[in-house]
């Protein structure tokens, strides 16, 4: 059946938690103080599928389960399917290891000069703050580490990976991730923003967040401030289903922009979760409406034990063939893999190109209607521009 929801409805509330006084509901640190991170815990909500049960139990050998109360009133607890229960409790495909799977799919361990930060494009830095985060999705890159639940001792050193930023004036571009930066205090947040300002070269700093979407009461007055008195501040967040943007959501994304953070959204492809284009445009359309930009989505990298989640890379370029040209540009992110070993993030994108000949490009629009260009506008060639167009021509036409 085509996905189909209310457009008008965003949803709020308490849920199974109408009893916990407000103050409490919207206290972030009583968000974490109540996840639920145990079987027995679960138990007392759901019913489990016995494969649920099953990945649970090996849960805290890979990947630690953790779900905020918040986040775990968006599952529907009469659905085994509910896309929402998918990403947050453990299945026993987790403990499958697929031949090409990996602990560290992206190379990250091999690019990092010191613990915790990951050099691997020429201008930039990925900077691991943290192991932990407010809940843990089943599909994490970075599940060797996060959590520590694999004995991986991730002991990020904050003060190594400043100094080495300090001293390699071709980094412009800061990414703090972890685990989830917005994991950490105020006091701490402030102190590794100040630092990083204060590095003349540093241009660009930018923070990869889920805590907007699992614990979205992090985002305080007093967190916008330290954003503005640093920024600009940008801020990746994660959600992967249109049932993930909430009014909640929606509001303390709406307090990062007025704190001037400008806000994007990586998603993962997911099989069974979003690998459908009614799902991913109903998302990406709820994005713009809070003022988030669709940035990425990712194929699922090849990390141990996801292959029960990961979707056919087929379906990633047949969502962005359904979304561009079909919706506003703004609203249509970019498909990526990230290269296995470490090649970084390589576009995906269906073929619009038919052929490059001497005289024009060749190419289709969103409705499979023909087209050409011409590839020189303003009189001959000279022979320069003939051996660049050779290039890109045999480049593209494979
Ligand atoms: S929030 Fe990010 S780092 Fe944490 S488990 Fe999810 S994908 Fe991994």
């Amino acid at each position: 059946m085509p996905y189909t929801e209310d457009r008008t409805h965003w949803q709020s509330g308490q849920g199974l938690w109408e009893h916990v006084p407000e103050s409490d509901w919207n206290n972030w640190t009583w968000q974490l103080k109540n996840r639920i991170t145990s079987l027995e815990q679960l138990e007392k909500y759901m019913e489990l599928t016995p494969e649920e049960r099953a990945g649970c139990e090996h849960a805290n050998t890979k990947l630690a389960m953790a779900i905020t109360p918040y986040f775990f009133n968006l599952i529907d607890r009469d659905d085994p399917n509910c896309p929402i229960r998918k990403q947050v409790i453990p299945r026993e495909g987790e403990m499958t290891v697929g031949a090409e799977e990996m602990l560290d799919p992206v190379g990250e361990d091999g690019h990092s000069p010191v613990p915790g930060l990951v050099h691997r494009y020429p201008d930039r830095v990925l900077f691991l703050v943290t192991d932990r985060c407010a809940a843990y999705c089943r599909y994490c890159t970075r599940s060797r580490l996060v959590s520590n639940a694999q004995d991986y001792n991730f002991h990020p050193e904050f003060e190594a990976g400043l100094k080495y930023i300090e001293e390699h004036p071709e980094v412009r571009d800061v990414l703090l991730s972890g685990g989830d930066p917005l994991l950490m205090s105020d006091k701490k947040i402030d102190y590794l923003l100040g630092r990083l300002r204060a590095i003349e070269h540093v241009e660009f700093i930018r923070i990869g967040s889920r805590i907007p979407v699992f614990l979205p009461q992090r985002i305080t007055p007093e967190l916008c401030e330290i954003f503005k008195k640093h920024g600009p501040i940008w801020m990746s967040i994660h959600t992967n289903h249109p049932r993930e943007c909430t009014q909640t959501l929606k509001d303390a994304c709406e307090r990062l922009s007025f704190a001037g953070v400008p806000l994007g959204n990586q998603s993962v492809l997911l099989k069974d979760v979003n690998d459908d284009a009614d799902i991913m445009k109903a998302l990406v359309h709820r994005l713009v409406r809070m003022r988030v930009r669709p940035y990425y989505i990712y194929q699922c990298d090849l990390i141990t034990g996801s292959a029960h989640l990961r979707a056919n890379v087929c379906k990633g370029i047949e969502i962005m063939k359904q979304l561009r040209g079909h919706t506003t540009g703004y609203s249509v992110p970019q498909f990526v893999i990230d290269a296995p070993g470490g090649g970084g993030k390589v576009p995906i994108n269906p073929q619009y190109i038919t052929k490059i000949d001497d005289e024009a490009i060749h190419f289709k629009n969103f409705e499979g209607k023909l087209y050409r260009y011409p590839l020189n506008t303003y009189g001959p060639l000279d022979s320069d521009d003939d051996d660049d167009c050779k290039c890109d021509a045999e480049e593209i036409m494979f």
